[in-house]
C-alpha cells in the first residue's frame, strides 16, 4: 500500500493484474474534455465579453463535435465526454446528441474551476451545480469526474465519494486503474497521462496569438508508440482530447488513421470510463472487501 500525499488521508492501492473482461491487458477509453467557452472565462472572467476567445472554445462544440461524433459512430468507438456544467447549459443539444449515441456524459466542474484553489465547501457548490446541469439534460447523474486544469486535493476526492461518484480520472500513479481509499470512502482512479493529453502537443491560448502548432503526424507517432507499449506491458490508454484542438480537420483526419490502426488488434478492450470503473469495482469487490 502506498500513499500519494504526505498527510496520508488518501491511499492508492494498485491493481497490477487488472485485465479487461476477455483478459485484455490494453484497455482504451477515449475521453473528451468539452471545455467550450468555459476555458477562456475560467482563465480570465473578462473573456465573457471577448468574442474571439469565446469563439475559439465554441468551435469545439459547434464545428468539431458533429464530425467527432461521426467518427465515433463510423469506427464504433465508445466515448466519455467530460462537460463543465456551464458548457452543458449553453449547449444542451450537444449534450443530448452525445448521450443519444450511447456515450458517457461525465463531470468536469461548472465553470472549469481549479479545485486546488477552492476550499471544500466551495468545491461542493461547484460539484452540485455541475451535477445538476448534466442531470437536467440527460436525466442521469454523472458517476465520474476529471479535474479541470488537473487541480485535485485530498478533500476533492472525499467529496467525490460523498456525492456518490465512483471514479476520478485525474491522477497518474499507475498504468492500470487503481483504488483510492479516502476517509469518506473509496474511488476507482482511472489514470491519465500527459503523453495522451492533446494540450501538451497542440495547446493553444484562446486569446489570439498564443499556442503551439505541432504536426498531426507528431501526435500520431507519440500515441501509436504509447498504444504499442501498452499492448506489450499492459495499460489503460485514456485520452484527454479537447474538441477545439483535436476536432480541427487535419488532426481529426489523423485520428481516423490512428484509431483504424488501434482497432486492427483484437486484444484490446474499448470501453467508456464509466464501464471501466464499474468493471474495476466489480473486480475489487470480488477479490477483497476493501471497497465501500
Ligand atoms: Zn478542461
Amino acid at each position: 500500500m502506498q500513499t500519494i500525499n504526505p498527510t496520508a488521508t488518501v491511499k492508492s492501492i494498485p491493481m497490477p493484474d487488472f485485465r479487461g473482461p476477455q483478459g485484455q491487458k490494453c484497455i482504451v477509453s477515449i475521453g473528451w474534455h468539452v471545455d467550450g467557452e468555459s476555458g477562456a472565462i475560467a482563465s480570465d472572467p473578462r473573456a465573457v465579453n471577448h468574442l474571439t476567445a469565446l469563439s475559439e472554445g465554441a468551435y469545439g462544440v459547434s464545428a468539431a463535435l458533429p464530425r467527432i461524433l461521426d467518427m465515433h459512430r463510423s469506427l464504433d468507438i465508445p466515448g466519455s465526454f467530460f462537460f463543465p456544467g456551464y458548457v452543458a447549459d449553453l449547449h444542451p443539444d450537444a449534450v443530448e446528441a452525445i448521450a443519444a449515441e450511447g456515450h458517457e456524459i461525465a463531470h468536469h466542474g461548472y465553470l472549469h474551476e481549479n479545485c486546488f484553489f477552492l476550499d471544500k465547501e466551495a468545491q461542493r457548490d461547484v460539484f452540485l451545480k455541475g451535477i445538476a446541469a448534466l442531470e437536467r439534460i440527460t436525466g442521469k447523474a454523472p458517476v465520474g469526474w476529471s479535474a479541470p486544469t488537473w487541480g485535485v486535493k485530498p478533500d476533492t476526492l472525499e467529496l467525490l465519494c460523498e456525492l456518490g461518484m465512483i471514479y476520478d480520472c485525474s491522477l497518474m500513479e499507475y498504468d492500470m486503474p487503481y483504488l483510492l481509499s479516502t476517509p469518506a470512502g473509496s474511488l476507482i482512479e482511472l489514470p491519465i497521462s500527459m503523453v495522451l493529453d492533446d494540450w501538451q502537443i497542440f495547446g493553444a491560448s484562446p486569446f489570439p496569438g498564443g499556442g503551439v502548432n505541432a504536426t498531426a503526424e507528431t501526435a500520431f507517432q507519440i500515441w501509436k508508440e504509447e498504444f504499442d507499449g501498452m499492448r506489450r506491458f499492459g495499460g489503460f490508454f485514456t485520452t484527454t482530447f479537447h474538441p477545439n484542438l483535436m476536432g480541427r480537420p487535419g488532426r481529426l483526419n489523423m485520428l481516423y488513421r490512428l484509431f483504424e490502426y488501434m482497432k486492427s488488434f483484437d486484444d484490446v478492450w474499448w470501453a467508456t470510463c464509466e464501464d471501466v470503473a464499474q468493471y474495476s469495482r466489480s473486480q475489487v469487490t470480488a477479490n477483497t472487501n476493501i471497497m465501500n
